[in-house]
């Protein structure tokens, strides 16, 4: 009868750990965005529902710069949060479910202590000898380090935050290559952890590698299919939904914006004697100037052709004005292949430049607007700014 006692109990273990685990995979169906995937991740290892821990890290591998990056982490930053927390979760009966649309009307765990840290941690791929990290992703293997084990990489950043005493970390896959890590533990109960644990998060680390690189493939695909081929910069069907987003939101906080168009000084000429590849050659230089030399938070794009346009959010005509020059004399200056084939011997453009709400209420009015100084630039001997009436 003990036996079957046993059996029993561990029967019913058993099955609640598998409802966790397809509840989760279910959940991680549900959404393709990379935040929402990682917070669905770390709910499922941290929630009491779940598999239980007391804190939870994901961490992503970059493999263009060889590093690993902190990029979520849940878990109260001591044992009276913790406390706080944990009672709240467990009065208002939430499961995971409930913890997730949380997330997805609030996301204020990513506004954490404890989160910001997390964000912070950036390990180098190299060095395995000094860090669990790489060594976890570079052997693609669990790593469950016990206090004394821990000695060993007394020097690592990412244990020094943590200060715990008993650690887990489980690589997760994709196909053969490793993708991110999980980091757990019992910070605040100290609760040891246990073999069965390390198997329910092996299981989940599995399902949590596919769904992150699918969510990744996705918002790459999405990025690409705003961007223009050629060039790298937003295409038209981007720069239009940029500009529509832009001047509502300078409505709504009553601010200024602009907008710059910009068009190559007779190109005809360049590409009739170099040829279409070499002018696509100059647009792409062009395009790689007017990048950096803008400010961050303008929005570079190719309108068509060798047309381009600029959206300055929060900036006046005569701040735009200045910004416009200033880039035509970047132009002007930068040596272009083959421009002595341009009539002054140099590649030079001419700029039309636009604001709200003074030249124009809606996108296609400051566009028109835009375009018609541009076409006055032109007009006016080509090289040079204008920018529209101010009546
Ligand atoms: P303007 O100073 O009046 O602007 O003279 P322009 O010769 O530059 O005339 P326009 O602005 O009408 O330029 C159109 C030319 O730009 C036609 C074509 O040769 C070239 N062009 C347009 N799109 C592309 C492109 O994608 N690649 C290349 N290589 N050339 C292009
Ligand atoms: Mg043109
Ligand atoms: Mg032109």
């Amino acid at each position: 009868m003990d036996e079957l006692g046993r059996l029993r109990t561990e029967l019913e273990r058993t099955k609640s750990e598998l409802d966790v685990l397809y509840e989760i995979s279910n959940a991680m169906r549900t959404t393709l965005k990379l935040d929402e995937i990682l917070y669905i991740i770390l709910t499922g290892v941290t929630a009491h529902t779940g598999l239980g821990f007391n804190r939870a890290i994901l961490f992503l591998v970059n493999e263009k710069d060889k590093i690993i990056e902190g990029r979520m982490g849940i878990g109260p930053e001591n044992g009276e949060e913790a406390n706080i927390a944990w009672t709240r979760i467990e009065e208002e009966k939430m499961g995971l479910d409930e913890l997730i649309d949380a997330f997805k009307n609030s996301s204020s765990v990513l506004e954490s202590g404890f989160n910001r840290q997390v964000r912070s941690l950036k390990v180098s791929m190299q060095d395995k000898d000094e860090n669990p990290l790489s060594m976890a992703v570079l052997e693609g293997m669990p790593l469950h380090l016990t206090h004394q084990a821990m000695q060993k990489y007394k020097d690592s950043p990412v244990l020094k935050m943590l200060d715990s005493k008993e650690l887990l970390l489980i690589p997760l896959k994709a196909k053969d290559r490793v993708n991110g890590i999980i980091v757990a533990d019992n910070f605040i109960t100290k609760e040891p952890i246990t073999k069965d644990d390390i198997h329910m998060l092996t299981m989940l680390a599995n399902q949590a590698g596919l769904a992150i690189e699918n969510s990744r493939l996705f918002e790459l695909t999405a990025e690409r299919a705003h961007t223009d081929y050629l060039t790298n910069l937003w295409n038209h069907g981007h720069f239009q939904f940029i500009l529509q987003t832009e001047m509502e939101k300078s409505k709504a906080i009553k601010t200024k914006l602009s907008l710059i168009a910009i068009d190559i000084d007779n190109f005809k000429i360049y590409n009739d004697t170099l040829g279409h590849q070499a002018g696509d050659k100059i647009l792409k230089d062009l395009a790689q100037l007017l990048r950096n030399q803008s400010r961050k938070m303008d929005h570079v794009c190719r309108y068509g052709g060798e047309e381009f346009t600029i959206i300055l959010p929060q900036t006046d005509q005569k701040e735009a004005y200045m910004i416009a020059e200033r880039l035509r004399m970047d132009i002007q200056k930068f040596p272009f292949l083959n421009e002595e084939i341009f009539p002054n011997k140099k590649l030079t453009v001419s700029l039309g430049v636009a604001s709200f709400p003074e030249n124009g209420q809606t996108p296609a009015d400051l566009i028109t607007s835009s375009d018609k100084s541009l076409y006055k630039a032109k007009n006016q001997g080509k090289n040079m700014t204008c920018c529209a009436p101010v009546y």
